[in-house]
């Protein structure tokens, strides 16, 4: 049967063009794909488009996004194969991977790319990214599809979406997947790690759209002021804090800081550990460091990227969950985002 893939276009430089006036870069709606790259008719797959309204550069993105295109899927899901994302690549990481947790039971592939240089420009990226793209999308086994999970296609690589940051601004091969090995390196063939790619369960879709941002990120540096990081904690509301400590985990010895995290925790705030680095793990207790962080009940995020940890903060607090249910679900790994 011939593959049907429904291509949802949000924005990002993929489909940009310059601004007559100011220069700059903004969004180009596209109404037909066929028209904008007639290429696509080679392909035996039926594929359908829909663009966002109004469309926008990722630096745009919000909760209410995630849910406009959660909702897309859902209700497209049962007519589509699966589903190509074009978005920017500035915030491409936290929608796949919030899109990743909101997509309970995803059977299907949701592909997100996008590209460094615009379509219109001769020698776009966008090209290529959006045909793999495509092309993993539709890609089957047994009639079954190869990836059925929330990925990210750029420059030859796919890559798990919750396992991926954007590390370059400039070149080609703008993410990286620092903890996961690739799903698929693309050359003249595709080769799919199969092994690593998360398995179907057949069950029902199930999208979650409650989300709950009382969340913050706070980046540990040498120097960091007392103020700040008391005032951060202190602030009304706030439920989570993915706390960006050094190394495998590691955080100053001092005890106004210490004493600052205890007073938090103290309050039900969730604070959860995870490394500046791009790769490896945080792993509480290795170094002093570190060590009276676990004792006080900060929670190890082992090597979960940033852009998931806050993802995955924001889901499980919509959904409701506080305490030690919600230390334990930080601590498993719910859509492969983790290694335990
Ligand atoms: N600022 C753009 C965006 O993220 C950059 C890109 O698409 O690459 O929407």
């Amino acid at each position: 049967m011939t593959p049907t893939l429904l291509i949802i276009y949000t924005g990002g430089t993929i489909g940009m063009v310059k601004d007559p006036l100011s220069g700059a870069l903004q969004p180009y709606p596209f109404t037909d794909i066929y028209k904008l790259m007639p290429v696509l008719r080679n392909f035996d797959y039926r594929l359908e488009s829909v663009s966002f309204d109004p469309l926008i550069d990722s630096s745009n993105v919000t909760p209410s996004f995630w849910v406009k295109l959660a909702i897309v899927i859902e209700e497209n899901y049962e007519k589509f194969d699966g589903f190509v994302v074009l978005h920017g690549t500035d915030t491409m990481s936290y929608s796949a991977s919030m899109l990743s947790f909101m997509l309970e039971n995803l059977n299907k592939p949701v592909i997100f790319t996008g590209s460094q240089l615009p379509m219109g420009v001769v020698r776009t990226d966008g090209r290529d990214n959006f045909i793999n793209a495509i092309e993993i999308a539709a890609a089957r086994i047994d009639g079954k599809p190869l990836v059925p999970e929330v990925a990210i296609y750029f420059e030859n690589k796919l890559m798990r979406g919750n396992r991926t940051s954007k590390f370059n601004a400039e070149n080609f091969n703008a993410f990286l997947s620092g903890n996961y090995p690739l799903l698929a390196e693309v050359g003249v063939h595709i080769r799919y790690n199969t092994e690593m790619i998360l398995k179907p369960n057949h069950q029902k879709l199930k999208v979650n759209k409650e989300l709950d941002n009382s969340v913050i990120i706070l980046k540990l540096f040498p120097g960091i002021a007392e103020i700040v990081v008391k005032n951060a904690l202190n602030i009304t509301g706030l439920k989570g804090v993915i706390l960006e400590t050094y190394g495998a985990g590691n955080a100053p010895t001092d005890t106004w800081f210490i004493d600052a995290l205890i007073q938090a925790i103290s309050k039900g705030i969730i604070i959860y550990n995870v490394t500046q680095c791009k790769g490896g793990a945080v792993d509480m207790g290795k170094y002093e460091t570190s060590m009276q962080l676990g004792r006080i009940g900060v929670i190890g995020g082992y090597d979960i990227t940033t852009e998931s940890a806050i993802a995955k903060m924001m889901y499980l607090l919509g959904q409701g969950f506080d305490g030690e249910e919600l230390k334990k679900f930080l601590q498993q790994p719910l859509r492969g985002e983790l290694t335990l």
